[in-house]
């Protein structure tokens, strides 16, 4: 089995942080429980390090631990968020049963090492939810500032 990678302590705390309005933040823990126990997927939109809307996906590998996004639904949500001026700033998806942080199938299809992954964790009571950079030669973990 491969190591992980190494995560690094954020340095640079601007670029290190999204910003997400609570809502959104328990839309998303609410979309990881409806699907449970396969693991959800969706899209954040907004702007500058700050989400907007949430988009939820189909997880069309129907997995509890992978999850792939439909490239037509995707579109769609692309077309959505150029319409009302938003990009993507995030893509989020669960755990349904291990911790919260990139498997190596998240690691091999992390395509956008300039967005945040967000994954939300279902395994504790209480679920947990941590954002990353997946780049080529590490993972970098991400603050998470939920306002209001
Ligand atoms: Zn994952």
């Amino acid at each position: 089995m491969k190591r992980l990678r190494r995560v690094h302590p954020s340095s640079e705390s601007e670029r290190n942080m999204i910003k997400i309005p609570k809502s959104i933040y328990q839309q998303m823990v609410e979309h990881a429980k409806k699907e449970s126990p396969l693991e959800c997927c969706g899209i954040l939109g907004g702007r500058d390090h700050a989400a907007k809307k949430a988009f939820e996906l189909e997880n069309v590998d129907q997995s509890s631990v992978r999850y792939a996004m439909a490239p037509q639904e995707q579109l769609k949500v692309f077309e959505d968020m150029e319409r009302d001026a938003m990009e993507m700033v995030a893509i989020y998806h669960s755990h349904t049963h291990t911790i919260p942080f990139p498997s190596e199938i998240d690691v091999k299809l992390a395509f956008y090492p300039e967005i945040s992954s967000i994954i939300i964790s279902l395994k504790e009571k209480d679920a947990v939810v941590k954002a990353f950079r997946i780049g080529r030669e590490a993972i970098y973990l991400e603050e998470i500032e939920v306002i209001p």
